[in-house]
């Protein structure tokens, strides 16, 4: 017996989007002396959601001098204890706006609202609550009595958890002291500049966070602002080498989170009903536009059989559509661009020879789509096994021993995430000790909590978010990661 599901959208009447915005410096929204603009759509159906301002050099020199001088009358001065009544009023009102501000995220970037709803909202909130708890403790995070702050801090964060990537720069760089100037995605910046209305509700001090929106440009131009103290960045290893490149010798404290091509590991004795979920999780949730995705399935051989029947069997139940319906699973690609590269790649893996699976699914007419895909008979040569896709696409690859695993897992530029699936805890910690990955999940995948450190090894990037760790990245001390 099937089950029909009747259509269960949420209303989009809790959003009022206007129909332009300015840049948010010092304060104040305002008109970009760039006097440029550009449109966001939603992925969906690509319609046009509003206009927003593509700030230019004279709008960072702006926005950074607003940072600086926050930083010495206000911000750098302020006790810990006040700072911290700022970020709790403004976790607070992330919970309070929480449905408002989950519609705009799933209209302007496509991600299902079960996720926004349930994951980037709740996580945006709680990672201020963490760091409002800090703000008055640094002296006893480990970093000596008196550790100070260190000054500008310029952000630019990519379009895949647009208001949770928000959240983990600023929260750390508000606590730890330091003022903010950040940068969103070109194409999700519609919760940032609802954040910066949440900094007015909050009264937080003008110039303590600046939000310009634009292209990469914009970003090139701020993070390369000789009066900037920090550079956090978040995207693509090809960006985040540029970035690298630029700062080097100037210095500008850095931290990169660069992209992934996590292994997601297999072993015959897992619980395989819940490995399934965790394999979906992996790689499915967020349409796979996760940095952390668990994107080469390593499935045991003795087992494969059955694992690719379950995942192929729970993979025909997942729901592909309107982001805005609560039933939805798998939402909308970001942009025509990323659908783009995921098609690119995946017919690669054709050509290749991998052979490439999708379950019967109706892709809507409007917006940018992608079904879920699974590609077997991949080899560690495929494209498909070695390049970020970025998308709802999962490569499987097998082996036989543990450390046939390990150097399989290990055997890729990128060193971000991997999960381990197995009932034999001594093997957990065994696997762990050698997959060189910053994130290491055991008996399940993408969970994050703002008490964690969050990072990577080799082209994944370097430096820490959540956690002590990540408080080390805003404070003048040396990088405990
Ligand atoms: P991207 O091109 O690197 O963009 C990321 C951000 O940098 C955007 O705001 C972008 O602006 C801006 N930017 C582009 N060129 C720049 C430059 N020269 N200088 C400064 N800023 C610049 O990455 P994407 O394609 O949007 O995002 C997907 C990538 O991000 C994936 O590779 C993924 O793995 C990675 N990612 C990593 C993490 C992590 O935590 N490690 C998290 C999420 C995503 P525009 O929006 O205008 O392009
Ligand atoms: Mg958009």
């Amino acid at each position: 017996m099937t089950f029909d599901y009747a259509p269960a959208p949420e209303s989009r009447a809790v959003v009022d989007i206007a129909p332009h915005y300015g840049l948010f410096i010092n304060g104040k929204f305002v008109e970009p002396r760039s006097g440029n603009y550009f449109k966001t759509i939603n992925p969906a159906s690509e319609e046009v959601l509003s206009e927003v301002s593509e700030a230019g050099q004279a709008d960072v020199d702006a926005a950074v001098s607003a940072a600086r001088k926050a930083f010495g009358k206000v911000w750098g001065p302020m006790e810990g204890r006040d700072r911290a009544k700022y970020l709790f009023r403004i976790a607070r009102i992330i919970q309070e706006r929480s449905r408002e501000l989950a519609v705009l995220e799933s209209l302007d970037n496509g991600k299902p609202i079960r996720e926004s709803r349930d994951v980037d909202v709740p996580l945006a909130a709680a990672h201020f609550f963490y760091h409002a708890g800090w703000a008055d403790k640094l002296a006893f995070a480990g970093f000596g009595d008196n550790p100070q702050s260190l000054g500008v801090a310029a952000q630019v964060i990519p379009w895949n958890f647009p208001l949770l990537m928000l959240a983990w720069k600023i929260a750390p760089a508000l606590a730890c002291g330091n003022t903010v100037v950040l940068k969103p995605a070109e194409t999700t910046p519609l919760t940032a500049l609802a954040f910066a209305d949440i900094c007015q509700q909050a009264d937080l001090p003008p110039g303590v966070v600046n939000i310009l929106t634009g292209a990469g440009e914009t970003g090139r131009m701020l993070v390369e602002h000789p009066d900037v103290d920090k550079v956090a960045f978040t995207g693509s290893t090809e960006v985040g080498k540029a970035i690298q490149r630029a700062v080097a010798g100037t210095g500008k404290k850095l931290t990169l989170e660069l992209g992934g091509k996590a292994a997601n590991i297999i072993f015959d004795d897992a619980p395989i009903d819940e490995a399934i979920e965790g394999i979906v999780n992996g790689i499915y949730f967020n349409q796979g536009h996760v940095c952390c995705a668990g994107s080469r399935l390593l499935v045991q051989e003795s087992i494969q059989a059955d694992v690719l029947a379950a995942l192929k069997r729970r993979l025909g139940t997942l729901r592909l559509g309107d982001p805005l319906d609560k039933n939805t699973d798998i939402g909308a690609i970001n942009s025509r661009d990323q659908l783009t590269k995921i098609e690119e790649l995946t017919e690669s893996g054709e050509a290749e020879g991998a052979q490439r699976w999708s379950p019967a699914c109706a892709i809507p007419e409007k917006g940018f789509w992608f079904p879920p895909t699974v590609f077997t008979n991949v080899t560690q040569a495929h494209r498909i096994a070695r390049e970020e896709i970025f998308g709802p696409v999962l490569s499987v690859l097998t082996f036989r021993t543990p450390d046939e695993a390990v150097e399989k897992a290990n055997n890729t530029p990128f060193g971000l995430s991997a999960g381990i699936w197995t009932e034999k805890g001594s093997r957990i910690l065994w696997m762990a000790n050698r997959v060189k990955a910053g994130v290491v999940w055991a008996n399940t995948f993408n969970r994050f909590d703002p008490t964690s450190p969050f990072g990577g090894y080799k082209e994944s990037g370097f430096g820490r978010e959540g956690g002590i760790q990540g408080l080390g990245a805003y404070l003048a001390v040396e990088d405990p990661s």
